[in-house]
């Protein structure tokens, strides 16, 4: 190896080495000598003064009380939000395909068994035709409850 590739491996690890005491130095774990060599550092390097100013705001909105508690609480609630919101919307997907076909295929039948069947009393016709209308009407409302609730669980997970 060449010097200057030397040269810039120590660099490599010393910086390395300040970034595991960043982390020490976030969470006030550090001894005072690694503290002040670690401030020292900070004053000529503003890669490691854009970390620490990171990973203060990520403290920050994570609510966490040490960094290291922060990549696990991140990581967890990242992928159990993405889980989640996979599962549903899979799930309701299925759900209205069933829900569409059933109501194609029954409407279809209802329509030629029972409302064009000359049998049937025109009041009876009238009653089940109200009822189901009053079914559609639910349905609808269900389903704007739901959407509804949707967008405000995206809102209570931004602003948590
Ligand atoms: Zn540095």
């Amino acid at each position: 190896m060449r010097d200057g590739n030397w040269q810039k491996f120590w660099v490599n690890m010393s910086e390395e080495k300040y970034r595991i005491l960043l982390s020490g130095y976030i969470d006030n774990e550090l001894s005072p000598d690694e503290k002040q060599d670690f401030e020292v550092h900070l004053e000529g390097c503003a890669e490691c003064r854009k970390e620490l100013e990171s990973f203060r705001k990520l403290k920050e909105v994570t609510g966490a009380m040490k960094y290291a508690d922060i990549p696990e609480q991140v990581w967890e609630g990242y992928w159990s939000s993405l889980y989640k919101r996979m599962e549903r919307g899979v799930s309701w997907i299925f759900i209205s395909i069933a829900a569409i076909i059933l109501l194609c295929f029954g409407s279809y039948h209802i329509f030629i068994d029972f409302f064009l069947n000359s049998e049937v009393p025109l009041l009876l016709k009238i009653g089940i035709g109200c009822g189901i209308f009053g079914l559609i009407v639910l349905l609808v409302s269900i389903l704007r409850e739901r959407l509804f609730a949707k967008k405000r669980d995206r809102y209570d997970e931004v602003s948590r």
